[in-house]
């Protein structure tokens, strides 16, 4: 028996859940994550169920010096979740969700996906910032950021984070919240799963739906200048309660297509005043912007991004959508070789970036556009030019470049990923990662190095 097969062997007499190696039903399954570009072998997958299963599974990549990944929902686009011939530690078991509808809060477990997190929720009509897709998991989302359609009303999901069940290199659990570890909260929220793994994070709720306003219009590529003009210009003035998307890709039926794609957390009325003239403009050649449920738009677009889909990201912020960057995304975009892929707009104000770079470690305060090159494919023999079109549209677009960059979006061989992530609150994480995990267990993520 190899030394990690009896390891293994011992560690699943107390183990709860399922101790996975190579050869073993499942194990296939099990390894692969959401990008099916990314292939990698662990030695063994921990599938745990509970806290304890967490602490025994950073015991035994200790005693067999195995390096570490943690999975939660294994949506990392860079494959952060899995590991080539280490321990992969999944929470994907660990599914409890607990609504404190008097207080208005949310208990769940690092396994947890936003789909799951929304149903329960907006049993109560209540709701947290998440992801758009609803196969994202709250656990890696939360810990980056958190970009969502709540954004503007609410924060990014971290900003309502109120706290986390941690378990530390060390295997000990602790709670991080701001009257608990107060440092190890500060950077947990935006630096990541580098300082323990989150076996259970809380949030605040707030007041949402279950029926908002939300939905797409859709133009046709030739006008899709005027469109982006008209989108920079709408952004300008949206209030708190909404959020708008701009995106270039291809429709079922083969057309490219410019689409708006919009959300509105207030009251119908008042979200219909707000996208009156984004229904009027054009007209569209399609309109599917109304009143719809709150989990409705959070799966409207998760067809567009199936498992097992090959795909490579590239995104960055702008410093301006200026004519010129619009002309360079729409070249690029016509150049693309793959019906699968996405040129993303976001546009982030209000909430999410009025509140300080230092008061968390999310670094990514910014009132404006982040733009996601979503490269995305499905036969392996198309690898090479996919990946080639996503770098060469992102390299056009380095005039217009702002230097910050979303951590949870970061490609694997990102230069300084470190610094564009984490920009001036990276000296303070190194800081508190060398409290609290000194010899770097948790590094299979953005890696801030200890101090
Ligand atoms: C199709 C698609 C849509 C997306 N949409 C959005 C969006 O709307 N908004 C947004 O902000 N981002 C979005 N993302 C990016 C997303 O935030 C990241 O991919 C994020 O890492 C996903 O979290 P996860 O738990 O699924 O990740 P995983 O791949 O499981 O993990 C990602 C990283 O987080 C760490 N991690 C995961 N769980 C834990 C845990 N419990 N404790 C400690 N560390 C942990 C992992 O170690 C790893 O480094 C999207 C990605 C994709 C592919």
């Amino acid at each position: 028996m190899s030394p990690i097969a009896e390891a293994v062997s011992i560690a699943s007499q107390s183990f709860t859940g399922q101790l996975l190696q190579p050869g073993d039903p499942g194990y296939d399954y099990r390894r692969r994550v959401h990008n099916g570009l990314i292939d990698r072998f662990p030695a063994a997958i921990a599938r745990c169920h509970g806290v304890a299963d967490i602490a025994d599974a950073v015991r035994l990549a200790g005693t067999l010096g195995l390096g570490v990944s943690v999975r939660g929902g294994g949506h990392n686009v860079a494959g952060r979740a899995t590991i080539e011939g280490g321990l992969m530690i999944d929470l994907s078991p660990m599914k409890g969700i607990q609504v404190d509808v008097r207080e208005r809060t949310v208990r769940a477990q690092g396994g947890v996906l936003w789909k799951e997190l929304n149903r329960e929720t907006q049993l109560h009509g209540l709701a947290t910032t998440g992801g758009v897709v609803g196969s994202t998991g709250i656990a890696g989302l939360t810990l980056g950021g958190g970009v969502g359609w709540l954004m503007p009303k609410y924060g990014l999901a971290l900003d309502n984070l109120r706290a986390a069940d941690m378990v530390l290199a060390d295997g000990r659990v602790v709670r991080a919240a701001a009257d608990e570890n107060p440092d190890l909260f500060w950077a947990i929220r935006g630096g990541g799963g580098n300082f323990g793994i989150a076996a259970s994070l809380e949030y605040d709720l707030h007041a949402v739906g279950p029926t908002i306003t939300g939905g797409v219009v859709v133009h046709p590529l030739s006008r899709s200048f005027d469109v982006l003009r008209f989108y920079r210009e709408t952004c300008a003035s949206l209030p708190d309660e909404s959020m708008l998307v701009g995106v270039l890709q291809t429709a079922p039926d083969g057309a490219r297509v410019a689409g708006l794609v919009g959300s509105h957390c207030g009251s119908l009325a008042d979200g219909e005043a707000v996208f009156r003239s984004l229904k009027a403009f054009g007209p569209p050649t399609i309109d599917l912007l109304g009143p719809m449920t709150y989990t409705a738009l959070n799966g409207m677009i998760d067809p567009a991004f199936p498992r097992g889909a090959l795909s490579y990201w590239k995104a960055q912020f702008l410093t301006e959508l200026t004519d010129e960057a619009i002309r360079t995304l729409i070249a690029g975009f016509e150049e693309c070789p793959s019906p699968m892929s996405h040129i993303i707009l976001e546009h982030f104000h209000g909430a999410a970036t009025r509140i300080p770079v230092g008061a968390t470690a999310c670094a990514m305060r910014i009132t404006g556009f982040n733009v996601v090159i979503a490269s995305q494919w499905s036969d392996p023999r198309d690898t090479e030019r996919c990946v080639t079109w996503a770098r060469k549209t992102f390299a056009a677009l380095t005039p217009y470049l702002a230097p910050t960059r979303y951590v949870n979006y970061l490609e694997a061989d990102a230069p300084d990923a470190a610094a564009v992530a984490y920009g001036p609150n990276l000296p303070r994480l190194r800081a508190i990662k060398s409290k609290y995990d000194r010899g770097n267990l948790f590094m299979n993520n953005v890696n801030v190095l200890p101090a």
